[in-house]
């Protein structure tokens, strides 16, 4: 007899031992996974999006790819700033040189309380700096702006 269990987000009964083959975890299903998946992608999609636009100022367009070489993706995000293109597949929340985007752009803000906001959000440690810490420390001052009326 295999070990079941019920899964923790849908309550299904599953066996233990494939579950854990499938997803790495032993209480979750095939289709638990893939839809928490999707759903953590949307929030990560969301924060990059709420930072390009509200900390970076862009503007977000969609350009259509010409698939005649084999890829798979159709579409993929150009930000723009003033109708010039700025960035193109930004993904500041794993990618470091996107991450610093950010940096710089509050090392460049004239509101010394923004500046300062973001910098005391930013670890004193390099080693502690990644493009997640980088991202949050923007969120935060984002909400520090939002509040601050
Ligand atoms: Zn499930």
């Amino acid at each position: 007899m295999s070990r079941t269990t019920n899964c923790r987000y849908c309550g299904h009964n599953i066996d233990v031992a494939i579950a854990l083959h499938n997803t790495c975890t032993p209480d979750v299903c095939d289709n638990s996974a893939i839809e928490q998946m999707a759903k953590r992608r949307k929030e990560q999609e969301h924060v990059i999006n709420m930072l390009a636009t509200k900390v970076m100022g862009w503007e977000k367009h969609e350009v259509e790819l010409d698939l005649t070489d084999g890829g798979t993706k159709k579409f993929f995000d150009s930000w723009r700033k003033n109708g010039k293109e700025v960035a193109t597949h930004w993904q500041s929340l794993y990618n470091i040189a996107d991450a610093w985007m950010i940096v710089d752009r509050f090392k460049n803000e004239s509101d010394a309380y923004i500046r300062f906001t973001f910098e005391s959000h930013v670890p004193p440690l390099i080693f502690a700096i990644d493009p997640a810490v980088i991202c949050e420390a923007a969120k935060r001052t984002i909400e520090a702006i939002e509040t601050r009326a």
